[in-house]
């Protein structure tokens, strides 16, 4: 347990609080006096940001402060009733109306001063429509926000007027920030380096700001304190999975490896090579590989996977490889066969198709060792799959599994039927180029390396943006280049989660395609409810050149390798974030020929992020834009993602912050892994990352 601090104390101690406020506090999650004093402010006002309302337009965004002068509840002839209150300051008047909201008539009296955002529209004369209010003083009580002075606004609930709450904390932060002081953990280096305030201060400066830029100082420390703890965590876990649990040794005999190299019907590229020689060393030292292998589309991470596999096959270890689909397992599979074609190397697909005898004829020959690599899909980490010997776990388009899945495929290794316990080297694989600051976050405890150079021999690729009305066009192009002997994709976004509605827009879609745009072409179709053998004989169909356009929902979004493919046209291409529509993009330009993907929507060129889309390759650019347009809570979930649930980091614009908080991180990690004396940096980690904390636990 930590040492107690007086910040432990109930919340109903702290003054002015009581057991009846603790209680409502308590629904915000303070229970605490150091939850009060970190409590910070949502957002921040200031003279400079409220708008005078003599000044307000229609269709302005704005937020003004006034005195209610009159107020009451009107009905409609709808029935709806609407709240409505006349609100004054120097320059003006206006009327602001809440429609439906007739119970604020019990919060919002005559005379109170009130702090309003929203929107001018126009009713009968000029009316404020707020989405938030905040009552800044009830009346006869003197004004807060007065010129120069940032007010925050702190989230609160029903039950806490919002100027009590302020009051609260304004009243006891003098001596909360006494308190905290001796809580400052962070290596006074860190701090240094990063240029931020002590704990204390930055607590201050949140609290009360002088200027909105002074608040995002002290923001900037406790996000550095977030992401340092973070961090720990991660370092900890890494030195877990590489440094304490002793790995494989491989050997580089070359047998395999050599041969295949000389099958290749073409020349690694530089990173290639690099990224080899970086897993041939983590392969060869005696600690476990857990790495990451980044690579945009198409920069060849399946021949590096496929190296590495020999590398463990040649030294009598079986690998296994995971695909998120079907589809892409079997087109793993096909093309590995192929290249493997001369090395008498044993390969086995392990997916939910194989059924009755020929799954269990395919399970003996993964436990008895007769099958070298397998590749398959989620299929391979049922508990009823057994190895025989697994020395290499890969898996690909690793972002398409969740953690645990990852960890899975990992530990089958303790199965072995041949009895070794050692854990297989793990290498994942992701082709959605993600922002460092997020790769260091979600990632930070394996090795990353990057693929960051596309194989020559590939064509271009040029992207254009078009409008709905000029799709004639588009599919005359389309037409045009089936003429050439080209193919290509036709790509609509899932409108609908539900699978019948899904199943309606693709078909209908289809028919209406086969109908007036493409008639005389063949055409496919490929969504997610095909059964699997449909899907695959689909894709066989447009494979071998027999349908010449592709309709597909976003299936085809992973991993599909045909070349002659040159053109791929996004309908409501709005709909998709940006790096999906580089995932779509990067199913061209595979072959050497030009290739042509035409983004269509309303927006067109209107659209910030469809322009950069269209301006820029390098999917890691666009994953940092798109990052930054979006912000990281819309782009990541923290529930599918695994992303941490951060207060104050943002990664869209602490990166610096980020790898300063890595390196200090590994570094005191290497230098005291229990943190057995650096104890007040442990009860810290304990209190605000308790459940993560266990393994930082000695004994
Ligand atoms: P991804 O990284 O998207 O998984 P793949 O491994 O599917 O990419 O490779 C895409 C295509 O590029 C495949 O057809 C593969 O054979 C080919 N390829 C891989 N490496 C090279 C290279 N060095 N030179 C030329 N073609 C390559
Ligand atoms: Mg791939």
């Amino acid at each position: 347990m930590p040492r107690f601090s007086p910040l432990d104390r109930d919340v109903q101690y702290v003054k002015g609080v009581g057991p009846r406020r603790a209680r409502i506090l308590e629904r915000l999650g303070l229970r605490t006096a150091r939850d009060l004093l970190y409590h910070t402010p949502r957002r921040y006002e200031d003279a400079s940001t409220v708008s005078p309302i003599g000044s307000l337009e229609t269709g302005m965004e704005a937020t003004i402060v006034g005195r209610v002068v009159s107020k009451g509840v009107l009905p409609t002839r709808g029935g709806l009733r609407i709240f409505q209150a006349v609100v004054k300051d120097r320059s003006g008047y206006v009327e602001c109306a809440w429609p439906g909201q007739p119970f604020l008539d019990r919060v919002i009296e005559r005379g109170d001063l009130l702090l309003l955002s929203g929107t001018v529209r126009f009713f009968h004369g000029k009316q404020f429509h707020p989405r938030e209010f905040t009552t800044l003083a009830a009346k006869g009580e003197g004004a807060p926000l007065s010129e120069g002075r940032v007010f925050p606004i702190y989230p609160t609930t029903e039950g806490l007027p919002h100027r009590h709450l302020r009051q609260l904390i304004a009243d006891n932060l003098d001596e909360l920030l006494h308190e905290v002081e001796t809580e400052d953990v962070l290596p006074e280096q860190l701090l240094a380096e990063a240029c931020v305030p002590p704990l204390p201060r930055a607590l201050d400066l949140l609290h009360r700001p002088p200027s909105v830029a002074a608040a995002e100082e002290g923001r900037r420390r406790l996000a550095l304190e977030e992401l340092f703890f973070l961090q720990l965590i991660h370092a900890r876990t890494h030195r877990e999975a590489t440094q304490s649990v002793p790995g494989i040794a491989f050997e580089p005999r070359r047998t395999l490896v050599r041969q295949l190299y000389r099958s290749l019907p073409f020349e690694l590229t530089g990173a290639q090579r690099r990224v080899l020689r970086q897993i041939g060393e983590d392969m060869s030292s005696g600690r476990r590989m857990n790495r990451l292998l980044q690579g945009d589309v198409g920069s060849g991470k399946t021949v590096v996977a496929l190296f590495a596999a020999l590398r463990a096959i040649e030294n009598g270890y079986q690998a296994a490889m995971m695909a998120p689909t079907e589809l892409l397992a079997e087109q793993h599979a096909r093309t590995v066969r192929g290249l493997l074609a001369d090395t008498g190397v044993t390969v086995e697909i392990l997916t939910g198709r194989l059924t009755g005898t020929r799954r269990r004829e395919a399970r003996e020959r993964v436990a008895s060792g007769e099958a070298q690599l397998v590749i398959g899909t989620h299929a391979l980490i049922q508990e009823s799959v057994e190895f025989h010997r697994l020395g290499l776990a890969i898996v690909d388009e690793q972002h398409r599994f969740g953690v645990r899945q990852r960890l899975a495929l990992s530990e089958r290794g303790d199965s072995n039927t041949e009895g070794s316990r050692t854990p297989p080297d793990v290498l994942v694989m992701s082709a959605t180029p993600i922002p460092r600051s997020l790769a260091l976050t979600l990632y930070g405890d394996l090795d990353v390396c990057l693929l960051d150079e596309r194989p020559s021999g590939r064509g271009q690729v040029r992207t254009a943006i078009r409008r709905p009305k000029e799709l004639p066009q588009v599919f005359q192009f389309v037409t045009d280049e089936v003429a050439r002997g080209r193919q290509a994709y036709v790509v609509y976004p899932l409108v609908e989660e539900s699978e019948a509605l899904e199943l309606t827009a693709a078909t209908t879609e289809f028919e209406r395609l086969k109908a007036e745009g493409f008639s005389g072409l063949e055409l496919g179709l490929l969504h997610g409810q095909l059964p699997s053998d449909e899907k695959e004989r689909v894709m066989e169909a447009f494979r071998s050149g027999a349908l010449d356009v592709l309709v597909a929902t976003s299936v085809v979004e992973v991993g599909i390798d045909v070349p002659n493919a040159t053109v791929m046209v996004v309908q409501h291409a709005e709909r998709f974030g940006l790096s999906q529509l580089h995932q779509l993009r990067g199913r061209i330009g595979r072959g050497a020929s030009t290739s042509y993907c035409i983004i269509v929507s309303e927006l067109g060129h209107g659209s910030e992020r469809l322009r950069i889309f269209a301006r820029t390759e390098d999917g890691f650019r666009i994953a940092e834009e798109d990052l930054r347009l979006r912000g990281q809570g819309d782009l990541f979930g923290p529930r599918q993602s695994g992303l941490p649930a951060f207060r104050w980091a943002r990664l869209e614009t602490d990166l610096f912050l980020l790898n300063l908080a890595r390196t200090a991180a590994r570094g005191l990690v290497a230098e005291d892994p229990d943190l057995a004396s650096h104890v007040r940096v442990r009860d810290a980690l304990e209190r605000t990352y308790q459940e993560r904390a266990e393994m930082f636990r000695t004994g």
